[in-house]
């Protein structure tokens, strides 16, 4: 069977970055910009002062000098005039270090009286100065192609004065659930009936990501309806679905997606769970079929999907970090498939990452997955891990309350 890894390189290698949009530079959060974004100019763009205090020259200053003041300059302010020799200016934190000066005396180290400051302690060159260019050279690379904008590329971005830059628009996601059991959430359910809830995670784990869900409703597991949704859903950049993709005999997905030209680059992966999960091609259209378990779904989609929609946005960073951590409980699987384990995440007294299982492995069960911060990788050919043993795992969603 094809292993989790090869299938997941399949699906990153088969898809393809959308087109670029400009957009105003708060709405770029998120999301990863296109191209590379150079420094056109240095950043500080001049000298100036990092503290509140005295411009001065370092070898006119030693412990107790007396210094006569010859100006003020408060930020915002123009530095017109050299420091002379042997005086000091006084200057605020962000104003222009004047010609001449090479160092800047911070208040809570001076004595200001009758025009003249007096300094304590030594004064060395450089002293609280932020040179121009120090942080960034005209011509240096201020973000690479596919870098996410956090708050902090804003601050950079708009450091530059830039307000609009050039990200991936967002990715359209149709996504449509299948069976005859599913009622839309708020509806009443007839006796054998469950909730749809698939829909409604697929397009929470798709806006999260900055990609746009667009529901389709629920397919009878009968032909003609599901013909009929799939060849609405083909007209997004990705159609997700859900269920009826398993050995079951109603399970005709696969089979209306050939009907409809879709074709199959694979079904089933070695892991646990998914393993139905199929991933086919209309041209550039990706299609994922992923399993109806709701667990399965969330799980695939995590793993399988959200990597595909990061690179049709243009990101770089395409898989989540994994992470090594200490097993704290011994788990046991059948060899054979790589498991995808729920797990709570923690860290010992000596910062050391640890898991354990979230609790109940079972596809049905919706308890562990909300509980689970993250998903553990157990490698497909072994069968026995340890209390102790070290397993890599990831993160999952923002994951920010480790150990609560
Ligand atoms: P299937 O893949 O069609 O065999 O479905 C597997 C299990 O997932 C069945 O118990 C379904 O009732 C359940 N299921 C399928 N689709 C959904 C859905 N959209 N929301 C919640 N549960 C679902
Ligand atoms: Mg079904």
């Amino acid at each position: 069977m094809l292993s989790f890894f090869d299938a997941r390189e399949q699906i990153v290698e088969a898809v393809t970055t959308v087109e670029t949009e400009q957009v105003n530079l708060l709405d770029s959060v998120g999301r990863a910009i296109r191209t590379d974004i150079l420094a056109d100019q240095p950043l500080p763009s001049f000298d100036n002062s990092a503290m509140d205090g005295y411009a001065v020259r370092a070898c006119d200053c030693g412990d107790g000098t007396c210094l006569p003041l010859d100006g003020y300059l408060p930020a915002g302010g123009r530095a017109n005039d050299c420091l002379q020799p042997g005086s000091a200016v006084k200057i605020m934190t962000g104003a222009p270090v004047p010609e001449g000066a090479d160092a800047v005396v911070p208040f809570e180290q001076t004595e200001e009286k009758d025009g003249q400051v007096t300094i304590f302690g030594q004064v060395k060159k450089g002293d609280h100065i932020r040179w121009k260019g120090e942080d960034f050279r005209p011509g240096s690379m201020l973000l690479s192609a596919g870098s996410v904008v956090r708050p902090a590329e804003v601050s950079l971005i708009a450091s530059f004065g830039i307000t609009e830059v050039a990200v991936c628009r967002p990715v359209r996601v149709a996504i449509l659930s299948t069976g005859d059991e599913l009622q839309e959430p708020g509806k009443e359910r007839l006796p054998g009936q469950i909730s749809d809830s698939n829909s409604w995670a697929l397009a929470a784990a798709v806006r999260e990501i900055g990609a746009e869900p667009q529901l389709l409703g629920i397919a009878r597991d009968e032909r003609d309806c599901l013909r009929e949704k799939l060849k609405a859903g083909l007209e997004a950049d990705v159609l997700v679905t859900s269920a009826g993709v398993s050995a079951g005999d109603r399970d005709y997905v696969r089979e209306i997606l050939d009907e409809l030209g879709v074709e199959q680059q694979f079904w089933k992966v070695g892991i646990k769970p998914g393993k139905p999960t199929a991933f086919a091609l209309r041209g550039t259209i990706p299609v994922f079929s992923l399993p109806g378990n709701p667990v399965s779904t969330m799980i695939t989609f995590e793993e399988f999907v959200r990597p595909a929609l990061l690179k049709m946005m243009g990101h770089r960073e395409l898989f989540k970090p994994l992470l090594n951590a200490r097993l704290l409980k011994s788990v046991n699987k059948k060899p054979g498939r790589l498991q995808l384990l729920r797990v709570i995440v923690d860290t010992t007294p000596t910062g050391e990452l640890t898991v354990v299982s979230a609790g109940d492995q079972n596809t049905g069960i919706l308890r562990t997955m909300s509980a689970a911060q993250g998903i553990a990788y157990l490698a497909a050919d072994a069968g026995t891990f340890s209390e102790g043993d070290v397993i890599p795992f990831h993160l999952l969603g923002a994951a920010t309350q480790l150990g609560c």
